[in-house]
């Protein structure tokens, strides 16, 4: 069957970045998710509609199909006195914060200066043109109870 809104589908897929470095791939052949339902990133799930089980394809995808462009406002830079544990503030380490308009977001240090610690809100792949090489290995309709919580169930999938 082909791939369209309210199918599940199992992927085998490669991302690199424009100079050919692997920056993630499926372990094995049990990516899953839902289609339809914003669960993988637009540029992808686009070029994935109409496909079907055994097609092989690689696709570019732009930053605004893909974690978005980098948002100079998201970098911001913190007192070091704001941290109760600023001994374990290093370069590369990720926590959660409140973005200005009470969200959530995951945000990584970037920079520790004498007073103030440089965090940047932008998902890691923000800005980056993404090359995947995809094969589709399965897909089948999603149940009922997967098309209303909006996600996959199953052994490999979803676990509540
Ligand atoms: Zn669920």
């Amino acid at each position: 069957m082909q791939i369209e809104p309210n199918t599940v589908v199992t992927l085998h897929y490669t991302l690199k970045d424009n100079d050919g470095k692997i920056i993630d791939q499926s372990d094995d052949d049990s990516f899953l998710y839902l289609h339809g339902a914003m669960n993988i990133i637009p540029g992808l799930e686009n070029a994935l509609t109409g496909k079907s089980a055994g097609d092989e394809l690689s696709i570019k995808v732009s930053p605004e199909e893909g974690y978005g462009v980098k948002e100079e406002n998201r970098i911001q830079e913190v007192p070091k006195d704001m941290f109760d544990n600023s001994e374990e503030i290093k370069v590369g380490v990720q926590f959660h914060a409140q973005s200005p308009d009470g969200s959530a977001v995951v945000v990584t240090v970037t920079e520790v200066k004498d007073d103030v610690v440089v965090v940047d809100g932008n998902h890691a792949l923000a800005g980056m043109e993404l090359n995947f090489d995809v094969k589709v290995v399965n897909v089948r309709e999603a149940s009922a109870e997967e098309i209303e919580h909006g996600h996959v169930h199953g052994p490999q999938g979803h676990q509540h």
